[in-house]
């Protein structure tokens, strides 16, 4: 028989108790997380929000006795009875209120529960896509409780500090205009407009410039974004973003304003005290040490440039790629001179996984250069290497020759690699960096054109609007940083272009026709010409910063209701089929091409 909660109310969470709270009567809700019946008394552990406390029923206390006996794992209870100290040799050290428990004197039962298709147990954890079928008892789970937590005081934070820095929190839409933005738009169908779409903000990148433009001088939102991208590791379709953007600024203040945010919020929420100013690297200095602009700088172990020494190599490998105009650039990982052919090979492996011919290695002995390519090369390379990489005796070289955007490529992945494997870094350490001066455009070679490198509202470098005029794109740096905290993209910002002669030059590089401009961006280019002030912002995101700060394993961990890496939600099994009706009055039909294609998945 279920008990309703009638009067009854909660007087306390289990682990506001404690000691001094002796022989105070008390009333808790919660669910019986774990029962021991020992004939005589029955223990249970009551876990709330707030962790867990030991209750007690002795047999004196037929009835309430009774009813205890036919409580199993999460059934839902409300119990009154007094705080008692445990004794000296039952103290239990492994939970907050292991010196208290209490002695149950009333019992509501206030729901069963059905035996768990996943146990709330992080020693016996199940297959992650049942965990995420059933996310909401996958969430009951200590850890991730206290990562969502955690998630919210992070938030908290943000909001606080921000307002105080005289920061306007704006909502900004949902159902937007489809903007070629970068990322594939999630698109929703109007009914009003058959045929016609609205997108999903990738962003509120527009809006938040739009704000700057209506004179909110200083903007922030805690802001969903949404992407449709094939999915990686640290990627969700629909993420947050906390959006911030200032009018009259500098780069410099933008900088300030964010270490003081991190800083505050880092120390408020996990007691962090982070260092600032926080290091800063241009795009072409993290790329040629670390060969990625999102280097993990709690290790060293730079990539080494070769290409001069080995300019006359008589070693195919390395003179094709110099003569390609690539490098010959290396790693030297300390004291790796003992790997096995099979770890080297798995290296190798990780080069070719990533679309590179390979790795060459040696290895470094009393003599000097020993094995792998050794014999290719002449005794002053030789030499000249190991003077130059400053290599020891038993460590390993690792040499990547091709084009100088695979050989970084390459080289950060074994790099990281290393990082890992050797234990390179402390996991408890936060290491911050601004990277700078990106490059504004790229080329894209498959598509034959020019692409933003970020996004296409940055304003170039006063000095290299000249370089519109010459053609020379690829010379045209931005106002562009991101911020990047042990080897993991945190935020990305820039200076926009509030000046709609430069903006038109984007635009034209991008090879946008007058026609196409008009219509995707007709009404932002039309609002540039009332009176822009200079403007620039940033997006950290929080699921990054909330992944980084609890050390969680995956993205998905830090978000309550996360998708799969197909995109999927297996909880509500959606995306799911509609109706023919629902698809009538948007006057879409599905094609049988598309079923077949969905039947095959
Ligand atoms: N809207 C940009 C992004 O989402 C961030 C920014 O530049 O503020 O990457």
């Amino acid at each position: 028989m279920l008990d309703f909660i009638g009067k009854k109310r909660r007087t306390h969470f289990a682990e506001n108790l404690n000691i001094n709270n002796g022989e105070e009567k008390v009333t808790l809700m919660g669910w019986v997380h774990r029962r021991r019946d020992l004939g005589g008394l029955i223990f249970i552990d009551l876990r709330d929000v707030s962790g867990i406390i030991q209750i007690v029923f002795h047999p004196e206390n037929e009835e309430i006795h009774k009813k205890a006996g036919k409580l199993r794992n999460e059934y839902v209870i409300g119990i009154s009875g007094i705080v008692k100290a445990r004794s000296e040799s039952n103290i239990n050290k492994n939970i907050k209120t292991g010196k208290i428990e209490i002695e149950v004197q009333e019992l509501l039962l206030l729901n069963d529960s059905e035996p768990l298709p996943v146990q709330i147990n992080e020693n016996i954890l199940a297959e992650e896509d049942l965990r995420l079928k059933y996310r909401y008892l996958d969430l009951r789970r200590e850890k991730l409780k206290k990562i969502i937590l955690l998630r919210h005081e992070v938030v908290f934070a943000i909001r606080e500090f921000l307002t105080r820095k005289n920061f306007f929190e704006i909502e900004t839409p949902m159902l937007m205009k489809s903007t070629p933005e970068g990322a594939r738009d999630y698109l929703v169908p109007s009914r009003v407009f058959k045929g016609k779409f609205f997108a999903l903000p990738q962003s509120p990148q527009i809006y938040k410039q739009l704000l700057m433009i209506a004179g909110f001088d200083r903007y922030f939102q805690i802001a969903r974004c949404f992407r449709d991208e094939d999915l990686r590791a640290d990627r969700q379709p629909e993420f947050t973003q906390l959006d911030l953007e200032m009018s009259f600024v500098t780069q410099d203040e933008i900088f300030e304003i964010n270490e003081e945010l991190f800083r505050y919020v880092f120390e408020k929420t996990i007691n962090i005290k982070l260092q600032t100013p926080f290091p800063r690297l241009t795009h072409e200095q993290a790329m040629q040490r670390f060969g990625i602009d999102k280097p993990d700088m709690r290790f060293g172990m730079e990539l080494i440039n070769l290409s001069e020494i080995l300019q006359n190599s008589e070693f195919t490998v390395f003179s094709s790629a110099l003569q390609a105009e690539g490098s010959v650039r290396c790693v030297v990982a300390e004291g790796c001179a003992t790997y096995s052919r099979k770890q080297i090979d798995n290296l190798v492996n990780i080069a070719r996984h990533l679309g590179g011919k390979g790795l060459a290695f040696c290895k470094v002995d009393e003599n000097g250069l020993n094995a792998g390519i050794t014999k290719f090369l002449s005794e002053t390379e030789k030499e000249e290497i190991l003077k130059k990489t400053g290599a020891k005796n038993g460590d390993l070289i690792l040499f990547a020759a091709d084009s100088n955007k695979m050989v970084f490529k390459i080289l950060a992945e074994i790099r990281n690699h290393f990082g890992r494997e050797l234990k390179l870094y402390e996991n408890d350490e936060f290491n911050f960096v601004w990277i700078t001066d990106f490059p504004l455009f790229e080329y894209d070679d498959e598509k034959q054109k020019w692409e933003t490198a970020h996004h296409m509202f940055t304003l170039p470098k006063e000095e290299h609007l000249k370089y519109f005029e010459t053609k020379e794109y690829d010379k045209i740096e931005g106002q562009l940083y991101d911020l990047v905290c042990n080897g993991v993209e945190l935020s990305s910002g820039s200076i926009r272009c509030h000046r709609l002669d430069v903006q038109k030059k984007i635009f034209d590089v991008l090879g946008f026709t007058e026609e196409e401009l008009n219509e995707k961006f007709g009404f932002f280019l039309n609002a540039l010409k009332y009176g822009t002030p200079p403007h620039g912002g940033i997006a950290p995101g929080i699921d990054r910063i909330v992944m980084i700060m609890a050390k969680a394993e995956s993205i998905r961990d830090v978000i309550a209701f996360p998708k799969t890496l197909q995109a999927a939600d297996l909880m509500s099994e959606s995306p799911s089929p509609v109706s023919p009706e629902q698809l009538d009055e948007l006057g879409i039909a599905v094609t049988t091409k598309t079923q077949r294609h969905e039947e095959k998945r």
